[in-house]
């Protein structure tokens, strides 16, 4: 038998489930009441061990009810999540640039930090350089003007450092300046700082020194100086400091003159036989 369109389903059904068992065909026919001609798309199997062929259609017309639908359905969702999606991307990509912006920024900071580190570092000791003592000493004044509170400088060198060199080599002349730092670092208390402000001279600046001994300051520094014990090759040696010591006054317009003062000061204790501390009053 034929279909409206002249083709033979069913003979095509019966070939095609003979030849593979299965198959999908199409047949055509005229709808009831119309002059359309209609599309059904059916599925044939054979059911070997009951000897029957099943098959099943459908009819395209219905199916495109169903595609019409389901596209709807899905056009719906699409606009409903579009701008959602368009969202969530926009806010995925500020999320991202920010979070970018935060690393780069934290990055440079450690790098700017780690160059300022780096920029303020005795490289031999790993106390802060003369350029750091300077400004350091230039903060502190510009903080003793405005608070009034009394500040000591204790400049001082190392006596016969030259001697240290020639004896022991400059290899242990090196290790003598580390040494004598790391001793001094623990007892210039946390808000002092200790500088190299060049060879074998170094800067103490004390804030906020309100009540403090100044002689007791000197002898700490003296008496921790003594007791470095510095070994080279079976033999020790111990060394002594020079200090002058000076205060800011009301009356010094720059931190300088405070500076020249504390050293004027060490110069008079070395010349008074060295291994003391001279104060400017
Ligand atoms: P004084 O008691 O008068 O201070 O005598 P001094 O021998 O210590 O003389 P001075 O302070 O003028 O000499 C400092 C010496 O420090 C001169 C230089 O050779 C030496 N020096 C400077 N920088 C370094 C360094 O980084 N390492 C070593 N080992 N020696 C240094
Ligand atoms: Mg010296």
């Amino acid at each position: 038998m034929t279909d409206i369109k002249g083709n033979t389903p069913y003979k095509t059904e019966l070939e095609g489930v003979k030849e593979h068992g299965e198959l999908f065909f199409t047949y055509y026919f005229q709808k009831k009441d119309s002059k359309e001609i209609s599309e059904k798309l059916t599925y044939a199997k054979l059911y070997k061990d009951y000897n029957w062929i099943v098959a099943m259609g459908i009819h395209l017309d219905d199916l495109s009810i169903y595609v019409d639908n389901t596209n709807n359905q899905s056009s719906f969702i699409l606009r409903q999540i579009t701008p959602l999606f368009i969202f969530l991307v926009l806010a995925l990509f500020v999320f991202n640039s920010v979070l970018l912006m935060i690393i780069e920024k934290r990055k440079s900071k450690k790098d700017n930090q780690a160059l300022q580190l780096e920029a303020n570092q005795d490289t031999l000791t790993g106390i802060g350089n003369r350029r750091y003592g300077e400004l350091v000493l230039k903060d502190t004044f510009f903080r003793f003007k405005r608070d009034k509170t009394p500040v000591l400088l204790a400049f001082f060198d190392i006596d016969y450092f030259k001697h240290i060199n020639d004896t022991y080599g400059h290899d242990i002349g090196d290790r003598t300046l580390v040494q004598l730092c790391r001793a001094l670092e623990h007892v210039v208390c946390t808000r002092d700082a200790l500088f190299r402000m060049g060879g074998d001279e170094f800067l103490v600046i004390c804030s906020d020194i309100g009540g403090k001994n100044l002689e007791k300051i000197s002898t700490t520094l003296l008496e921790t100086a003594r007791a470095v014990d510095i070994s080279s090759e079976g033999a020790s040696f111990s060394l002594t400091i020079s200090i002058g010591i000076a205060t800011f006054r009301e009356s010094d317009i720059n931190e300088q003159q405070a500076l020249k003062r504390a050293d004027k000061a060490l110069y008079r204790a070395k010349e008074a036989g060295r291994d003391r501390c001279e104060i400017d009053w």
